[in-house]
């Protein structure tokens, strides 16, 4: 068989950074970090070894002053600044600047319209739940940006309202324009309506029904083409992600529809050579942007050994 991994899988530029950062302040002494340093349970085990320990929030309230703590990046919401603040707790951000960036404009747009007493603006965030990086973005608005994961929750925003949409750095294009098109359809209705409310909208000086921020990283975005193109390619696809990552879940699923003899895995014991039927296949391995290249070359290795 013929094996071959994505030369455009693996760590992003922020995960990279992350982990960098990680690795040079360990060998200045003791490191904590604030959540999993990236959703692979390998790579965190491999810096767990190093010495990084990982914390939670309970954790972080009680650590002794001048520990010093990394944030992975995901980002933070303000509160936990706050908190080791008080705490006297050296903070090493590593906040990825694409997810800053995106902060900064959330908080930006919710300082400008937070008192906008006629027609209150609602800004909503394109993503999960609950993940790291939404906690972060919810912080900057005080958390009141409303989180929808898909159409099927835009029943949860007012549309006789101002809406400013924001998307999580790692969803999918076509979920976020899906949404824009909802979101417009449902707009003209409620403009249509002729009660007081449609007439507030029509005297309301920002006449902005929908401002939508395409803020997807394109670090994710552009590897959907590149990916698929890579699982036509071959015969059949391992990919090698974390379970607990959304990135990975979504590549994985475009994969699956380039080719569909693609099989998730999270580590090389997970790969079920039974799937191998032909000794001449061509096989391919590729990953998410929390996949590091030295599992996907392990998973390789299995392969070979074969
Ligand atoms: S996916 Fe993009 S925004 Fe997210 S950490 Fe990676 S480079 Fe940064």
């Amino acid at each position: 068989m013929v094996i071959s991994i994505d030369s455009n899988s693996g760590f992003c530029f922020g995960v990279t950074r992350a982990i960098k950062a990680a690795e040079s302040e360990l060998e200045k002494g003791s490191l904590y970090c604030l959540g999993d340093i990236v959703h692979n349970g390998q790579e965190v085990a491999r810096l767990e070894m190093k010495g990084l320990a990982t914390i939670d929030y309970d954790d972080l309230r009680t650590l002794p002053s001048h520990s010093r703590v990394l944030l992975r990046a995901h980002g933070e919401p303000p509160s936990t600044y706050w908190i080791a603040q008080q705490r006297g707790i050296e903070i090493i951000d590593a906040t990825c600047p694409v997810v800053k960036k995106l902060q900064d404009r959330i908080r930006a747009c919710y300082e400008s319209h937070k008192n906008d007493e006629t027609l209150p603006p609602q800004i909503v965030i394109y993503g999960k739940p609950g993940h790291a990086e939404v906690i972060g973005l919810q912080g900057q608005t005080n958390n009141t940006a409303i989180v929808i994961e898909s159409v099927e929750q835009l029943d949860r925003i007012d549309f006789t309202r101002p809406i400013y949409l924001f998307s999580q750095t790692t969803k999918s294009v076509e979920g976020f324009q899906a949404l824009v098109e909802k979101i417009k359809s449902q707009n003209s209705r409620a403009n249509n309506r002729s009660n007081e409310a449609r007439k507030e909208i029509t005297n309301h000086k920002s006449q902005i029904a929908l401002e939508a921020h395409d803020t997807i990283c394109r670090s994710v975005a552009n590897r959907v083409k590149e990916l698929q193109a890579f699982a036509r390619a071959n015969d059949i696809v391992f990919f090698v992600g974390g379970t607990k990552s959304s990135n990975a879940k979504v590549l994985y699923n475009h994969c699956k529809e380039a080719n569909e003899n693609t099989f998730f895995v999270s580590s090389p014991d997970e790969v079920d050579l039974s799937k191998i039927t032909n000794p001449d296949a061509k096989v391919g391995i590729c990953g998410a942007t929390s996949t590091p290249l030295w599992l996907m070359e392990a998973v390789s290795e299995r392969l070979s050994a074969s």
